[in-house]
């Protein structure tokens, strides 16, 4: 029997029972057209619908169908997290159970993966149906985000996406907690392509998603990826500092052009007040920058990631050679 790629789709569910079957249906179609087998894995993120019971009956109908239930709700991301740690296949797909996503993309996703690229993302090229506040705030964030992030995070892709086994290998070795994965996904490297595509309105149901979350996502993905904001004492002390300053050389002046000025005594207090304000904000932000290591240390992140290693190991020309290569990483030096 040939061998066929496998693909695992994985879907986070939050209350979304109006949605599940036809999402089914919809996956189903697309994946018997194509190349290989499939797996559906469907993380219940604690609904509070029958979105697990829907699930539980898929799975009796259908055996390739998965799922994992989460005790409570955690999130999407962390929903997704889950999932990909569960998948097997050399592909996996990310989508939304909300149809927002078109399964239909998936062939040309498969596609582009391969051709060799290991991480596939989709682009939208418009959103339908969305409240301009949505609009503006998406398209504002990606902006400000890529300005400040030490990756680049392609504007307008979500979490649809398809990424082999390899990235999703180095996505569950990363330990940290806060999971920004559209971030995570971008920092691991790796040839990276888009599709772009047209965002369908949402099939059933209000969004998970609430403003106060899609924001608190937006914090995450800026403290995740980028210094910039622990610096932003250091920034504001240095400019305190240059006010003392110039304040300093206006009470010169004064003292020496007009020596009986009434303003010398407040400027003098004024010019203690900014450097005072400068040295507790330079301080701070001295705090920062250890943090900031701290942080760094702690997200526990591997320093690189590896697409590919060849020739490693001696090729003896003159005998046995004395001592057998050291496989990196994960093993200890031997002696
Ligand atoms: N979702 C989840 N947990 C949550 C919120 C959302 O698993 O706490 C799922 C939701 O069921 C959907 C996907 O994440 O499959 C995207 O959510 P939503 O459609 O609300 O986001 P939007 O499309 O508005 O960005
Ligand atoms: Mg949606």
């Amino acid at each position: 029997m040939a061998t066929v790629p496998t693909y695992s789709l994985v879907v986070p569910v939050f209350n979304e029972a109006e949605n599940l079957e036809a999402m089914y249906h919809r996956v189903h179609r697309v994946m018997d057209a194509l190349d290989g087998d499939f797996e559906l894995i469907l993380i219940d993120d604690g609904s509070r619908d029958r979105s697990l019971s829907i699930m539980q009956q898929l799975h009796r109908q259908d055996p390739r169908v998965g799922y994992i239930g989460l005790a409570r709700n955690f999130g999407h991301q962390v929903a997704v997290t889950a999932g990909l740690q569960y998948a097997q296949g050399q592909a996996v797909i990310v989508l939304d159970a909300d149809l927002q996503d078109p399964p239909e993309l998936i062939p040309e996703l498969a596609a582009a993966w391969r051709q060799g690229y290991r991480v596939v993302y989709a682009q939208r090229l418009s959103r339908q149906k969305e409240s301009w506040l949505k609009r503006v705030t998406a398209y504002s964030f990606y902006r400000i985000l890529n300005r400040l992030a030490d990756v680049t995070i392609p504007t307008d892709t979500g979490d649809f996406c398809l990424m082999d086994r390899q990235v999703v290998d180095v996505l569950n070795t990363m330990p940290e907690r806060n999971r920004y994965l559209r971030g995570l996904r971008a920092w691991v490297g790796f040839p990276q392509t888009a599709i772009t595509y047209h965002r369908e309105p949402r099939l059933a149901g209000l969004p998970k998603y609430t403003l106060l979350k899609s924001f608190l996502l937006a914090i995450d993905g800026i403290i995740s990826l980028s210094r910039v904001p622990l610096k932003l004492a250091t920034y504001l002390g240095l400019l305190s500092a240059l006010l003392a300053l110039g304040m300093i050389g206006l009470v010169l002046y004064w003292r020496f052009a007009y020596a009986t000025s009434p303003l010398i005594g407040y400027a003098l207090i004024t010019v203690a007040i900014f450097f005072l304000g400068s040295v507790q904000l330079i301080s701070i932000g001295i705090l920062g920058e250890y943090v900031g290591r701290i942080y760094e240390e702690v997200k526990g992140r591997p320093l690189y990631t590896i697409r590919e290693v060849q020739g490693m190991g001696f090729k003896s020309t003159k005998g046995k050679p004395a001592d057998q290569p050291c496989p990196w990483p994960g093993a200890a030096r031997q002696r």
